[in-house]
Parts: C-alpha cells; structure tokens; sequence
C-alpha cells in the first residue's frame, strides 16, 4: 500500500520552498532591525503548559490540541503556538532576572487537531514575536510597526491593521459583567457555542464567527466605555505612538482576542483581499501571562502571523516570487570520457562561490543543453576532443547565447567577469 502523508499535513517541495526562504528571510532581516533575536524551543511541551498558558476555555485547548501520552505516560502536547513555550523558557532560564526586556522572534511549525479545511492544516507554520519585561506603551507601537513593516517588505498590499484595549484584571471585570447582563436576555438567539460560554467567557461571543451572533449583539457595551485611566491612557499613547510614525489603524470594539491572557492592547492584521479568512496576524499585551506560567510578575507583548496565509496575502498582491533556483553554471560533456574533468571543474567552480552542476544520467550533449535549459542555467560550459587538447572551454551564455573560447588558465576569473557582464545586462 501507498504510504501518504498523514491528513492535515502537506510537503513544501522546491519550487515552493523557495518562496518560503524568500519570504522567512525578509521576516528575519525585519526582525534583526528591530533588535530582535532568534528562539527555538521544542516543538512538543508538557500538556499542562498550554492549559495554563493558553487558557483552557480557549478553543485551542478545548478541541484543538495534539495531545498523546508518551512511553513513560506523561502528557505531551504538539505546540499548538509558541509564546507558552517561550514564557516557559523565559522563566526556565531565569532570564527575568537579566538585561530586559528581552526581544525574541521565533519561527516554524505548530500543530492543532482541526478538521483540515482549505487553507487550514494540523501542521501549520508561524512566525512571531515575544517581548518580555517592560510596559511601555511605545513597546506595544514597535511590535505593530515591527509587524507592519514585515508586511510591507513582502510586498502585501493594504493590510488592515485593527487595534483594540481590553483593558486590565482591575477594569475588565466591570465590563465583562456588563457584558454578561447584556447578553442574558439575548442567548436564546445566540449560536449554540455563544450559549455555553457567555457566562464562562463572554468576551468570546464578540469575536464569534456566526453571522447571526454577529448581528444579534450590535450595540453592545464596550470595553471602551470601561476602561481604568491607566488603561486609557496606555492606549491612548500606543495610538499616539503609531499616528507619529505613519502607520493606520481601525479601533475595533469588537476585537477581544480568543485567549485569556491578553492585557492592554490587542490588535489584528486583515487582508481584505483574502475573503471570510482575511486575518493573518495578530497579537497584544499579556501582562499577566509570566505570573501564571509560574514565574514572576513580569509583563510581555507579541504576535503570531500564519505563514501559510502570507504566502497567499503576497501571491493575492501580485507579487512576484517565482524566483527560480536559478543554477550559475552548467557543465556539459561532449562525451562522457570527459566527466571525470567535469567533476573536477564543477567542484573547482563551486569552491569560488559559484554555483554549478553537471550531469551524472549519460546523458547526450543535446539532452544535457536541455537539462541546462529547465534547470535554468546562466551560463553552460562545454567540454570536448578540441577543447582539451587546446586547453580552453567553449562558455555560452544562455540569456544572450553568445559563445566565446576561454582559456582554461585563470578560468574561474574570466567566468566571474562573464556572470557579473550578465547580472548588469539583466539589471
Ligand atoms: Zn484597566
Ligand atoms: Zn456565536
């Protein structure tokens, strides 16, 4: 029997790959000048990580997690997301204690047992950021103006970017009874979900997907009209901190995050473009997250983006990623007598910080100018009887397909020079 790939799960093969590094290393570089650094935690955590650290009414925990027992018994989950893993590490390593805050990006796969769906996958890749240790309100500005300037790097056109406070353990709690007291009358409209958890988590029925939910609690009261002077003040400052450095932003009552932790400001990238899934990102506060992951009071800010939905966001903005994997060189054999001279070339060329392949299929040298032709190759270099025997090789140039006669002393000179002519002539 075939063996496919288990459901939920997809291979990124080369050509798409490609995008990927494209797209990871902009991401990156963004992040580097931000003075963000690099995280890798593992991709699996004890189960009860992700129920403190996400929160168990979440939806994440209650239906989506990869959860198994290992060999020993113990209860192991596939990270759903990454900032319980990087909360642990940050108090695992006792690094409250160091230089704050600290900056950290981290990217690569998550998994979340969801009934796979276009564009949903159980092994999903993110990208983010956690910052520990300081509450700042400028803070929360340079994580969002991090994000949107990731966006425009990638080349993706009018992303909308939605901000919202939900407010502190000292206000919320006003406005969630409120909110409660709104609600009680309304439930028999709401969606059987909205029903169970209203009382539990009222907070989650404002970002409930239903339609009719949706419609039903337009008038609600706002977390706005509850919000303590500090909080007020805090968003005021982070709207502020964004109008002075050019970025847009929708105040979005109804924006309230899916999970517990989150303080202060929370905030949501759309890309109209992208139809019903149009979010990609976001992110917020969560001042009170160390605390219950076991650590110290230390307060923290961030965001995840879903790297699957950038691609589409940079592909939906007509943004040009084919990028080949164009190859610089390509060795071709008249005869095959000649490949054991080619392996020694090919390496040669290699060693210069050129790129170069030859071919190991016997092929004919027809067959290979083909092979040179689909693998995109810049320039072919033909080895044959006269060629050896006059020390030189015959070089074509498979953009302009001019062909010269080069000496085989100081080869790799002449060929740099030849590639360099034909990036300028490209532009
Ligand atoms: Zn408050
Ligand atoms: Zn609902």
């Amino acid at each position: 029997m075939q063996i496919k790939a288990p459901r939920g799960t997809y291979d990124i093969l080369p050509e798409q790959s490609i995008k990927w590094q494209w797209m990871e290393k902009i991401i990156k570089d963004t992040a580097g000048q931000f003075g963000y650094q690099e995280i890798r935690t593992p991709v699996f955590e004890h189960t009860e990580l992700f129920e403190r650290g996400v929160g168990e009414t979440s939806d994440i925990v209650s239906k989506e997690m990869y959860t198994f027992q290992d060999k020993a018994g113990r209860s192991i989950t596939l990270r759903p997301e990454a900032t319980a893993s990087c909360v642990r590490a940050f108090i695992e390593h006792g690094l409250y204690n160091g230089l704050l805050p600290v900056k950290w990006y981290y990217s690569g796969p998550m998994f979340r047992y969801d009934r796979p769906q276009t564009g949903r996958f159980r092994q999903f890749h993110q990208f983010g950021v956690e910052v520990f240790g300081s509450d700042n309100s400028l803070l929360d500005a340079e994580v969002i103006i991090l994000m949107m300037e990731i966006f425009k790097g990638l080349g993706i056109k009018e992303p909308e970017l939605h901000i919202n406070s939900v407010g502190c353990p000292s206000c919320r709690p006003g406005h969630r009874q409120e909110l409660i007291d709104y609600l009680t009358p309304l439930k028999d409209k709401l969606c059987k979900d909205c029903q169970q958890r209203y009382m539990t988590n009222p907070l989650r029925v404002l970002d409930c997907k239903n339609q009719s939910c949706h419609q039903t609690i337009t008038g609600h009261p706002t977390i706005a009209d509850s919000l303590c002077p500090a909080c007020t003040r805090h968003y005021e400052q982070v709207r502020e901190a964004l109008s002075e450095n050019g970025v847009a932003y929708i105040h979005d009552n109804n924006l309230v995050r899916g999970l517990d932790y989150y303080t202060n400001t929370a905030f949501e990238v759309h890309i109209p473009g992208l139809g019903a899934q149009s979010a990609i990102g976001g992110g917020g506060r969560y001042n009170g997250l160390v605390k219950e992951c076991g650590g110290p009071d230390v307060p923290g800010i961030g965001f995840a983006l879903g790297m699957e939905r950038i691609l589409l966001a940079m592909e939906a903005s007509g943004r040009l990623i084919e990028r080949s994997a164009a190859l610089d060189v390509f060795i071709i054999t008249m005869d095959d007598k000649f490949s054991r001279h080619a392996l020694q070339l090919t390496n040669k060329i290699r060693q210069s910080g050129i790129s170069a392949d030859m071919d190991y299929n016997h092929r004919s040298p027809r067959a290979q100018m083909k092979f040179a032709d689909k693998s995109n190759a810049k320039v072919v270099i033909m080895i044959g009887e006269e060629e050896t025997e006059k020390g030189f090789y015959l070089v074509r140039n498979m953009q302009s397909r001019e062909q010269y006669q080069i000496d085989q002393e100081d080869f790799i000179a002449k060929l740099q020079t030849i590639l360099l002519k034909n990036e300028e002539e490209i532009g």
